[in-house]
């Protein structure tokens, strides 16, 4: 088994764990494995042991993966989940299925006036600062549900919920009450109708509290790939 096999199945397995003790199914959470750095070959090793969702941070990049692996175009499912540029905008709508980082209208109405007709609309969620400040990528929580509601009417879109990256903190309660902010505007958000289905919290170092805090998909690359350089 390659290394990358074996990391998966031991993400899988913590996925796992960390649902049980939460008291959830496992099959609420996604993995989405956050390829940045790696090699197409590094991500068809994830695909032949049978991971689809893989997330890149920067568009050029991720752009140059996608052609490289234009023979599994349709069965990967590519998620931008870095912070995006309205001069970026196009080539993202063009090319990827979701983005995870949106954090203000511009943006998100860049996309949906340039998603092809003939593609799905670009799944969609809102990156929500609730550091307030210390992590400046986001719109602050209190602004979040207006943001919701303006880009839930975006023709292109489909909104599917919300995203953060809360600063690391220093033990699992603590980090576990920072995911509990986002858990609280997704919450809030849905209260007022938004069909919300995504909350996408947890990376490799803290998958455990975002999954306690509510998390539906986490988003992971060291755990699976191994170190960045
Ligand atoms: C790099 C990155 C991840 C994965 O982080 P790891 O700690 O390597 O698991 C997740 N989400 C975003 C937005 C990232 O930039």
């Amino acid at each position: 088994m390659t290394m990358i096999v074996n990391n998966l199945q031991q993400v899988q397995a913590r996925i796992v764990t960390a649902c049980t003790a939460a008291g959830r199914e496992a099959a609420s959470v996604r993995l989405l494995a956050v390829s940045k750095t790696f090699p197409p070959e590094a991500l068809r090793e994830a695909y032949a042991a049978g991971q689809r969702a893989f997330g890149e941070n920067y568009v050029q990049e991720g752009l140059a993966k996608i052609h490289m692996l234009a023979d599994l175009r349709g069965e990967i499912e590519w998620h931008c989940i870095g912070p995006l540029q309205s001069n970026k905008t196009r080539p993202v709508a063009e090319h990827f299925d979701w983005v995870h980082s949106i954090d203000r209208l511009k943006i998100a109405e860049r996309l949906s006036e340039q998603r092809p007709d003939g593609l799905a609309p670009l799944q969609v969620c809102l990156q929500v600062n609730v550091d307030g400040g210390a992590n400046k990528s986001g719109v602050p929580a209190g602004e979040a549900p207006a943001l919701a509601r303006a880009v839930a009417k975006l023709p292109r879109l489909k909104l599917r919920g919300l995203m953060a990256i809360p600063e690391p903190a220093p033990d699992f309660e603590a980090q576990r009450a920072l995911f509990m902010r986002a858990a609280a505007v997704y919450e809030q958000v849905r209260g007022e109708g938004i069909a919300l289905d995504v909350l996408s919290l947890g990376m490799s170092a803290d998958l455990e509290a975002a999954i306690a805090a509510g998390s539906t998909m986490v988003r992971i690359g060291t755990a699976i790939f191994g170190g960045r350089s």
